[in-house]
């Protein structure tokens, strides 16, 4: 089952070109009271909600899907956890290009060594609401990746339990601001989590580990690899995070890119694509329109320019 998120909050399950409006099987849902629960309500109660919408779905309305806006699929995840350098060629390339590494060490360090990070869930946005860019002045990079969301608590589980925790997978975009900072802050601007273009149920994806996954920079392919190539696969990630903190239905993790990481400026329009999930477009746009003394800040920000910084 493929279920999105779309216009104001409306829950949809996808099928083919069209989207059918099951917002009504939101009312399986309990009534949360202050203080709200620490995790996502709708992957919480998921199998509840799947059960009511094949219920309704042949008498709701068809909407097409181009003309939808999409929202992340997960509202409230209680945290967004991600895997730096998960794949070889990329750590390569990191570690042979200073714009990429910035000097700092821990880049050219594996995940073994630096373990996980988290990015602000206020980063969370869905395709249809496109990336703004923050600091155009430096580097601002596309990464495309696996994103696995998890569907119940797992507090310490083994790799070989760890997949009967996911509730599904989307495309994830870790955009990140090259610099010497720590990643969580780098990577945490609003904006720089783009989740989408829906959730695909687990039970549609049996394998994680075999899934080709691209990105295309106006039109351009910059990153085509498959999730065969981390160094810790889907079920290793959550044996790892689960050793550190207690993972809460709607949890995202974010499973690391592989090579081919390129700059991104407003303008550009990124493609993702990931195998048996599907494609999204995101639209990339400056955060800011002006600076608070209103100055115009340099829309032209040219791609060498980013480069050299
Ligand atoms: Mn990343």
């Amino acid at each position: 089952m493929r279920l999105c998120r779309f216009g104001d909050s409306r829950l949809g399950l996808v099928d083919g070109q069209t989207v059918r409006d099951v917002t009504a099987a939101l009312e399986v849902l309990p009534a949360y009271r202050y203080p709200l629960p620490g995790y996502d309500p709708l992957i919480a109660n998921l199998d509840k909600v799947i059960a009511r919408i094949r219920e309704i779905s042949t008498s709701s309305p068809v909407l097409e899907l181009e003309n939808q806006r999409l929202l992340s699929p997960v509202a409230n995840p209680g945290k967004i956890i991600a895997a730096p350098v998960n794949y070889a060629a990329h750590l390569s390339e990191v570690a042979s290009d200073s714009q990429l590494s910035a000097g700092n060490a821990s880049h050219s360090m594996t995940i073994h060594q630096v373990g996980l990070f988290l990015k602000a869930n206020s980063s969370l946005v869905g395709p249809g609401e496109g990336i703004g860019l923050w600091h155009l002045e430096r580097r601002n990079d596309h990464e495309v990746e696996l994103a696995v969301v998890i569907g119940k608590r797992a507090n310490n589980v083994s790799r070989q339990d760890a997949l009967q925790y996911v509730a599904g997978y989307s495309i994830g975009l870790d955009i990140s601001i090259r610099g010497q900072e720590d990643r969580s802050f780098r990577k945490s601007p609003d904006s720089y989590t783009v989740l989408g273009p829906w959730l695909v149920t687990a039970d549609k994806i049996p394998d994680p580990g075999q899934l080709d996954l691209s990105i295309s920079l106006n039109g351009e392919v910059k990153q085509n690899s498959n999730t065969k190539y981390m160094t810790l696969g889907v079920a290793e990630l959550i044996e790892m995070a689960s050793s550190f903190y207690t993972l809460q239905p709607g949890d995202i993790i974010s499973t690391g890119t592989p090579e081919g990481v390129s700059p991104i400026v407003p303008g550009d329009v990124i493609a993702a694509t990931i195998e048996k999930i599907g494609s999204m477009e995101v639209k990339v746009r400056a955060a800011h329109q002006e600076k608070s003394e209103g100055e115009p800040i340099e829309h032209s920000v040219s791609r060498q320019a980013a480069n050299v910084r």
